[in-house]
């Protein structure tokens, strides 16, 4: 399976895609984590990004799009990958279906953990004072102005990916607000529906794993004209047997209102039976 995650900052994506690994057996890739990664190390690209990720901004696709190609091309993406963080911007999402054609692959599903802006800040920034009140570290980013500066990023050039996901017929949307619970299951149920309308269905399996569909047992419906066929039938036989008590009538001289078998008999030569009085 692979499927694209889409959301906000604090919408929960990470949290969720942890989830998806576990269920699926897939990897995520998230390019922020590789951002880090690579700032902590200090290679080039973490020197060219550790500015940029502080204060809010995006990283140049170019840059990002090398890492993402660089990644899914290692062994443990062959099975499938959860693309956290990734695209963020149009020329992304255009790059990223060039490596996925490129590759005769393509995506299941593109999810979207909708939230409303006023509510995730307030968690963002409880989840914030919570984690400095413990006096665990705090990620550079983790700043309200940062935050506020993050979100206008993510609306101006991330949010038109859900209609480009939409238009592509891939984009599934789960209510970020409920409990984290909740839009697991919400998640599941998408990627189940998302899995049994893909062109040769699988259905997803409560075990996680998938299975062919089965194949239906129930009879094949009949139509129209094979119903109609033993009426057609009834009414040529009715028809052949009227002409021939016609004929038999014909050769006894009279009009016959008895039935076939009888007047059949009787040309014959035979008797007829009557019912016994006793
Ligand atoms: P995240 O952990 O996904 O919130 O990403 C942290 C930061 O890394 C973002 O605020 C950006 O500065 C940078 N970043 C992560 N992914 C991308 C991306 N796809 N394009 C550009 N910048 C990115």
């Amino acid at each position: 399976m692979r499927l694209i995650l889409l959301g906000p900052p604090g919408a929960g994506k990470g949290t969720q895609a942890q989830h998806l690994v576990a269920k699926y057996g897939i990897v995520q890739l998230s390019t922020g984590d590789m951002l880090r990664a690579a700032v902590k190390a200090g290679t080039p690209v973490g020197l060219q990004a550790q500015e940029i990720m502080a204060r809010g901004g995006l990283v140049p696709d170019d840059v990002v799009v090398r890492i993402v190609a660089q990644r899914i091309e290692e062994p443990d993406a062959r099975k499938g990958f959860i693309l956290d963080g990734f695209p963020r911007t149009v020329p992304q999402a255009r790059a990223l279906d060039r490596m996925l054609a490129d590759r005769e692959i393509g995506l299941d599903a593109a999810v979207e953990i909708r939230v409303d802006e006023g509510a995730l800040l307030k968690r963002i920034e409880s989840r914030i004072a919570e984690t400095s009140a413990r006096g665990e570290t705090l990620r550079d980013d983790d700043d309200p102005q940062v935050l506020h500066r993050r979100l206008a990023t993510y609306r101006e050039q991330t949010a038109p990916l859900i209609a480009y996901y939409q238009l592509q017929g891939v984009l599934r949307t789960v209510d970020g607000m409920a409990t984290i619970a909740s839009v697991t299951s919400a998640i599941d149920r998408e990627l189940t529906l998302a899995l049994a309308a893909k062109p040769g269905s699988t259905v997803q399996k409560s075990s996680g794993k998938v299975a062919k569909k089965p194949p239906s047992k129930k009879p094949a419906l009949k139509t129209k004209k094979s119903l109609k066929k033993p009426a057609k039938k009834a009414a040529k036989a009715k028809k052949v047997m009227a002409r021939k008590s016609k004929k038999v009538a014909a050769k006894l001289g009279k009009k016959s209102k008895t039935k076939p078998r009888t007047v059949a008999r009787k040309a014959k030569g035979g008797k007829t039976r009557r019912r016994s009085s006793r």
